[in-house]
């Protein structure tokens, strides 16, 4: 099975420009039988890839993000500045209060996009459901792969040897029943962890845990549950569901399934994510392609087109999809998330292209359709931004979009066209 791509399943991909959120065609998240979920960490991401290109970083204190004379914020910290106390999300500034010898780096956008896109390209070698939850972690569909590679474990450490051999980047990987527990399963060990949970596994090291360490469990729901008197997970496995239930209505009852390593959330690949939640435009080119500027052009009219419907209908999105269908009608479709939402025309055009550079290299296929996807929206806020590379790809191009739409608005949709997208445009 190594080296062999599974092939993708092309349906979910769905193109109605009038339709500003098509009903959902089945119910996501529902699983039929018991399923096997590995999710994939990558070790401080950004730090290891900057240290990769210079050497010279190596075993520094690196913070890479915003800078911190601005607004920045730290999208990843290094191994060696966590000592620190310096963590993702906190400001710039205050990482350079707490660690003045930092060494801090701006972040390369697409460079991370063009290796978070590798990753799924790997991910995909090993199983037909990739589910992307952040630039870099994904939960992979493992479900009766694990005998390929003798046992799970197996599987695992060939996946980490595989991702360290071609991109020298170590992970932390999980393996368990469910999405919840195969994700903490990989923060237990890290950096370069591997860790497997069977049901014995779940009641011995995951049991004695304090209950916060679950995914999902923020600080409100954490002061209830004390109160409560439930402090380990065990508490929660072991409270009456029906009890959760009359405290925190429908989510008790989810939140104890998930405490007991029971929850029934699927991995979804990207052509799953939910249709309720997502815009799209694909164009099958009026001849088949091989020529990367008419792709490229045509990737950035299809992002300029979904982004403007996004902020025509006041919809941002966290997960941005491509679909790429090649002459042969075989198709791909690959998807990366980020923590923060945006409705950024160039900034999704960035992703989108990532992604097809990754799709495309060492190819000389020619492409017949060409689709972009954004998916887990939800309606714009009027809070600003402090994502990842807000500060770096919004500062340039933000101002752009709201020009361009008024434009648009008061002229038609003719009136201008992006540089990049004569060649796609109509
Ligand atoms: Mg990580």
């Amino acid at each position: 099975m190594f080296g062999n791509s599974w092939k993708d399943r092309v349906e979910g991909f769905i193109d109605k420009p009038d339709e500003c959120l098509p009903p959902a065609s089945a119910k996501p998240g529902e699983r039929k039988s018991p399923q096997r979920v590995l999710h994939v960490d990558m070790d401080a991401f950004f730090a290891a890839l900057e240290e990769n290109k210079n050497p010279h970083l190596r075993g520094k204190p690196i913070v890479v993000g915003g800078s911190p004379t601005g607004r920045g914020v730290v999208s990843t910290a290094s191994y060696a500045t966590r000592q620190f106390g310096i963590h993702s999300g906190m400001s710039a500034a205050e990482a350079l209060r707490l660690c003045p010898h930092a060494v801090f780096v701006g972040s390369e956008l697409q460079q991370y996009t063009y290796v978070s896109a590798e990753l799924i390209n790997i991910y995909h070698t090993f199983s037909p459901k990739v589910e992307t939850t952040s630039v870099d972690e994904a939960f992979l569909d493992i479900t009766g792969c694990g005998h390929l590679f003798g046992s799970e474990e197996g599987l695992g450490q060939a996946l980490k040897n595989t991702i360290h051999e071609k991109l020298g980047l170590t992970c932390s990987v999980g393996i368990a029943s469910t999405k919840v527990m195969a994700k903490l399963a990989s923060s237990v060990f890290k950096p370069d962890g591997l860790t497997v949970l069977d049901r014995q596994g779940i009641e011995q090291f995951v049991y004695p845990l304090p209950v916060d360490k679950l995914w999902g469990i923020g600080p409100a729901t954490l002061k209830v549950l004390e109160e409560m008197g439930i402090h380990t997970i065990e508490d929660l496995a072991t409270f009456p569901l029906e009890k959760l239930q009359q405290r925190f209505g429908k989510c008790g009852y989810a939140l104890g399934k998930i405490a007991r390593g029971e929850e029934d959330s699927a991995v979804l690949g990207a052509h799953e994510l939910p249709l309720d939640k997502s815009m799209s435009h694909e164009r099958t080119l009026s001849r088949d392609v091989a020529d990367p500027d008419i792709q490229k052009a045509t990737l950035h009219y299809l992002s300029d087109k979904v982004a403007r419907r996004m902020r025509r209908h006041k919809y941002e999105g966290r997960t941005i999809t491509l679909k790429l269908r090649w002459a042969d009608f075989t198709t791909i479709t690959r998807a990366i998330s980020f923590s923060h939402y945006t409705d950024d025309t160039m900034f999704i055009y960035k992703i989108v292209r990532g992604i097809w550079i990754s799709a495309v290299r060492g190819t000389h296929k020619k492409v017949r359709l060409l689709g972009v996807a954004v998916s887990h929206l939800r309606h714009t806020t009027t809070q600003p931004q402090l994502g990842l590379f807000d500060a770096r790809a919004g500062r340039k191009f933000k101002p752009t979009d709201p020009t361009v739409d008024q434009l648009r608005n008061k002229f038609g949709e003719s009136v201008i066209l992006r540089a990049y997208s004569h060649l796609g445009g109509e």
